[in-house]
């Protein structure tokens, strides 16, 4: 469970302290911006060339998600299918810069182990 707060509130895979995206990165509607290094414990996040290639396949299970899950919603109150489209359509623009960080936090979680703190 701690582990899911540390994702969402975007700290380091390696030390759980550190913040992988510097304050530009929680602006409203900007590309987040990642630190190379954490500030804490100095771990490289792209462990190597092309690590984040992969999250691309977790941001597209997340858009995937969303779609489906704004579609079920929308469908109780829109009757036109072209509405609920051209609000899907919104939605995945609007949601495409959160969905960039926390596939690239979810990816670091999965392949990045921890190190025990005591
Ligand atoms: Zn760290």
């Amino acid at each position: 469970m701690a582990r899911i707060n540390n994702i969402l509130k975007g700290k380091c895979p390696k030390c759980e302290t550190g913040a992988v995206f510097n304050k530009q990165g929680n602006q409203f509607l900007a590309i987040p911006k990642m630190n190379e290094k954490c500030p804490n414990c100095n771990h490289k996040f792209e462990v190597e060339p092309g690590f984040f290639f992969g999250a691309m396949y977790v941001s597209y299970g997340m858009t995937v998600a969303e779609c489906i899950a704004i579609y079920i919603i929308s469908s109780f109150f829109i009757s036109s299918l072209l509405k609920i489209f051209i609000l899907i359509v919104i939605s995945i623009l609007l949601l495409s810069f959160v969905n960039y960080k926390y596939s690239r936090l979810l990816w670091m979680y999965l392949f990045t182990k921890k190190v025990a703190t005591s």
